[in-house]
């Protein structure tokens, strides 16, 4: 079965009725990318930059995280790498700093704690921005943003970074884009307000799944409630497109669901996309897209939309999909 789906892995990721979609990937440790050929991808959807922080004993200095970065930039040169601000907090503790309390999903994580933090925020964007200097694709992401004055304050810290390395070095800094992840449902309604602040937004489906539903996503008692084709889930994702492709404010899905076949056919089905996805998913999601007509999506769609369960709506996914295979 890999072997089918690898046959196509060097072939444009396009509907079969010629629909272009931008397919990423995601990633935690350099040496995966290392992994993955740059040229069967449009890039780096999601670096999620917590693992080498969780790995050490100590916060990495800005020296290490240099280094780091520029790997990881430098292994797709020519095309966007989204790395995102350091996201612990809830599931990612660090063994050297430690959190206690007793909802940690609502608590100090992502942003929030590194917005408490300025010095952690400072020495990372400024690596980020030095590992740039000559590769100019990065992208930088916001986790966790529930509030646009998180948003605000970012944005004011990320520029004095930007001040202080320019001027360190004396020369002009390559400015990259920003970016908010939409995990938090609050986020979702301010989305008007958010696209004039930043350049783009990437929705993470894993968090907002379980915010939306009020289902921790690591806890096995309630996993059976944890579901992103929960209706809800789908309703909200669908609402969320509309608006932001009536604003044209640039958005991608770089949670789990992307990298899901039934996920990736109705994200389709609603508008998006850019996806990104864990790499071992890759082959087999671009596999399906060259499969797919936008129109018969199209009447997928609805049908799925007035689903009442995720039960419901995996059958009628189900379906489709044996037609594929
Ligand atoms: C998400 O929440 O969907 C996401 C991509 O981020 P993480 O899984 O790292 O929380
Ligand atoms: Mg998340």
């Amino acid at each position: 079965l890999n072997a089918r789906y690898l046959a196509e892995i060097a072939q444009p990721s396009q509907s079969l009725c010629g629909k272009a979609f931008n397919l990423m990937v995601n990633s935690g440790l350099a040496i995966e990318l290392e992994t993955t050929n740059p040229a069967y991808t449009d890039g780096v959807g999601l670096y999620r930059t917590e693992f080498p922080f969780i790995m050490r004993s100590r916060f990495p200095t800005e020296q290490e995280q240099i280094e780091l970065y520029r790997k990881v930039l430098e292994s797709y040169p020519t095309k966007p790498v989204i790395m995102r601000t350091l996201d612990v907090g809830g599931d990612k503790a660090l063994p050297y700093f430690s959190i206690v309390e007793e909802n940690p999903f609502l608590g100090w994580r992502g942003i929030r704690l590194t917005l408490d933090h300025p010095e952690i925020f400072l020495v990372q964007i400024r690596a980020m921005l030095k590992a740039n200097l000559a590769i100019d694709n990065l992208h930088i992401l916001l986790p966790m943003i529930s509030d646009l004055a998180e948003v605000d304050e970012s944005l004011r810290l990320i520029k004095q970074a930007s001040f202080e390395v320019s001027d360190e070095l004396a020369i002009e800094l390559p400015r990259p884009k920003i970016g908010v992840m939409i995990e938090v449902p609050s986020i979702m309604y301010q989305l008007p307000e958010l696209a004039r602040k930043v350049d783009f937004c990437s929705i993470g489906t894993n968090d907002l799944t379980q915010y939306l539903l009020a289902v921790d996503r690591n806890n096995p008692r309630v996993a059976s409630l944890y579901d992103a084709m929960h209706p809800a889930v789908l309703r909200a994702l669908h609402q969320f497109n509309q608006q932001a492709q009536g604003l044209q404010f640039p958005t991608s899905v770089c949670g789990e669901l992307a990298g899901e076949p039934a996920g990736i056919l109705l994200l389709a089905a609603m508008g998006y996309t850019s996806f990104s996805m864990n790499s071992s998913n890759l082959a087999k999601i671009k596999w399906l897209l060259r499969r797919v007509e936008l129109s018969e999506l199209a009447l997928l769609l609805p049908e799925v939309l007035a689903c009442q369960s995720a039960k419901q709506v995996r059958q009628h996914v189900q379906r489709f999909l044996e037609q594929k295979q």
